[in-house]
């Protein structure tokens, strides 16, 4: 199973796979962002194979991803991450993160989403992501909802 979004303008959009960073995108200083857990298993319902990549800045990146239910890649650097992700053998892979090691997860995917939030984003990721939202939720959102998805993305 996949999303699959109709962009005026652009075509259909396909989403099978969606790769998350972990610290400022999933998590604020460590916490995971209430409503997160939710939305990933509505998508996760949807046929969504949900990933975490992270460079494990805190040393509980496993323990996140556990207690969320999802699989958990560490990867240290930018380039890492996109190995990691291209390992993943899909082409319909969106991506979220926040920082500088997330330029290789939004140069492999199809759509990528930025979240400010409390960590702030790396001014190197706004040339290469295709949208940016305040938080995770919004982020997870803007592939949960539909018609915010074609709205920002239509030409
Ligand atoms: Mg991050």
């Amino acid at each position: 199973m996949s999303l699959k979004y109709k962009v005026s303008g652009v075509g259909t959009i396909e989403i099978d796979t969606l790769v998350v960073d972990s610290n400022g995108t999933l998590t604020v200083r460590g916490e995971i962002v209430p409503g997160v857990i939710e939305r990933i298993q509505r998508l996760q319902s949807l046929g969504v194979h949900v990933v975490m990549i992270s460079s494990d800045q805190r040393g509980n990146a496993r323990e996140l991803a556990d207690s969320i239910g999802i699989t958990y890649y560490e990867a240290n650097n930018s380039r890492e991450k996109e190995d990691v992700l291209l390992s993943l053998g899909s082409k319909n892979v969106a991506a979220i993160g926040n920082a500088r090691i997330d330029i290789g997860l939004f140069v492999q995917s199809v759509v990528s989403v930025a979240t400010l939030q409390g960590e702030g984003i790396h001014k190197d990721i706004i040339a290469r992501v295709d949208v940016i939202v305040p938080s995770i939720n919004d982020a997870l959102d803007f592939f949960l909802d539909e018609n915010t998805f074609i709205a920002t993305m239509k030409r």
